[in-house]
């Protein structure tokens, strides 16, 4: 891997994450402009999801011991747990995934059918013993923020929810300017790691590879990458080096709804099994967040970008205009910074903003007329245009959520 792609390298110098020997391996936390990437990725998920009908709640990162029992995660999956805490006799786990806490919140009461699908999303804490030797920058980590959701529908809901799952994925894609390497169909493999129900495995598999059919996207089977209770649609990315790694993931599920005892009471007045269909459109924050900073090197989407614009004056006389201009940003909910002139001349300050998607220059011309003239990080130059105008262009290109510096449409 060569060294401008490497996020770890890439996330100190850009001030986004760092790591303390005394937090300790896997665990790193994340600086104001990190903060700022992530907050805006979230805010786009969240809104994607309450466009799709989403349902958000919060969940605890703890549970008993018991509750993964329940799952199968102790009998599963045990070996990427934490130890358990020993508190007044009870033993407590940190979670390794955010499925059981949603299990329990739907068979929190009674449901009808009419409720189905029942779409739950949360960006929640789970945990994972990574080996210390994997451990570094945001890519293995044993504190995980993940975008999950689970949909509780019928069998005959559950390949629309999936193809809903993995439209949602490929609109976020485009958004990031993400392009995946492969789309999988992970499979069990060989030995004990999956729960033991030839008939449930051969229905999701069905339902999966259906869903993938349809789709018209290319995908390879693959064996051993399944999630312990069912097969998955995973999308693949690669690093630099040409490594891969899942970002994405869509799963059908019987087996957990089995174990916690789901029902609804179906038109019939009967009880009946739902099916979880789980599924993550950037899956963890942590793992999406290095991708792009390795893809990007710092360039990030202009909506994702902790700063947005940078105002520089060619001279402290037009100080007091780019302080201005700065202010006006803000009040639009645009990320913006002033360069002032005692940070260097002109050409410099430009380098050192040189990821910053929009930079203004203001020399004596522009502000004499009230406008502003934008250069884009790809060094193409703007005509000068009245300030509200070209800002409202920049607020619309925001909200579009695109890749795009700039579109003249
Ligand atoms: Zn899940």
């Amino acid at each position: 891997m060569t060294a401008p792609h490497d996020h770890r390298r890439l996330g100190r110098a850009l001030g986004l994450f760092g790591t303390d020997p005394l937090i300790g391996a896997g665990l790193p936390y994340w600086l104001p402009d990190g903060a700022t990437v992530r907050h805006a990725l979230e805010e786009y998920i969240r809104a994607e999801e309450r466009r799709a009908s989403y349902r958000h709640v919060y969940s605890p990162v703890l549970g008993k011991r018991e509750l993964y029992e329940i799952s199968g995660h102790w009998s599963h999956y045990s070996d990427d747990m934490f130890p358990p805490l020993d508190l007044d006799g009870e033993q407590i786990v940190l979670r390794p995934g955010l499925c059981p806490h949603h299990a329990l919140i739907f068979r929190s009461r009674s449901r009808s059918h009419r409720e189905l699908p029942y779409r739950m999303a949360e960006l929640g804490g789970m945990y994972r013993f990574e080996l210390s030797g994997v451990l570094g920058g945001l890519n293995r980590v044993r504190a995980i923020q993940l975008n999950d959701a689970h949909v509780f529908c019928t069998l005959e809901q559950a390949a629309d929810e999936a193809r809903g799952a993995l439209e949602m994925i490929r609109r976020a894609h485009r958004a990031l300017g993400i392009t995946p390497a492969r789309y999988r169909l992970s499979l069990p493999g060989p030995g004990g790691k999956y729960v033991a129900a030839p008939e449930l495995w051969r229905r999701s598999t069905a339902l999966l590879t259906e869903v993938l059919e349809h789709s018209g996207l290319p995908y390879e089977p693959a064996e051993g990458e399944a999630a312990f209770y069912g097969p998955k649609i995973d999308v693949q990315v690669a690093d630099g080096a040409g490594r891969e790694s899942t970002l994405s993931t869509v799963q059908i599920d019987f087996h957990q709804p089995e174990r916690f005892a789901l029902h609804y009471i179906g038109a019939d007045g009967a009880r009946h099994r739902p099916v979880m269909v789980h599924r993550s459109v950037i899956g963890s924050v942590e793992r999406a967040v290095a991708h792009l900073v390795e893809r990007t090197g710092g360039a990030f989407p202009p909506w994702l970008a902790p700063t947005q614009l940078v105002a520089l004056p060619v001279s402290d006389a037009e100080l007091p205009h780019a302080e201005a201009l700065v202010r006006r940003c803000t009040e639009l909910g645009l990320r913006a910074d002033v360069a002032a002139p005692d940070r260097g001349s002109l050409g410099a300050r430009i380098r050192t903003a040189r990821l910053v998607p929009y930079q203004a220059v203001l020399g004596p011309r522009e502000t004499s007329a009230g406008l502003v003239a934008l250069r884009l990080r790809d060094g193409r130059r703007l005509a000068p245009r009245p300030t509200d105008e070209l800002l409202a262009r920049l607020v619309a290109r925001a909200a579009a959520h695109g890749p795009e510096l700039w579109s003249d449409v």
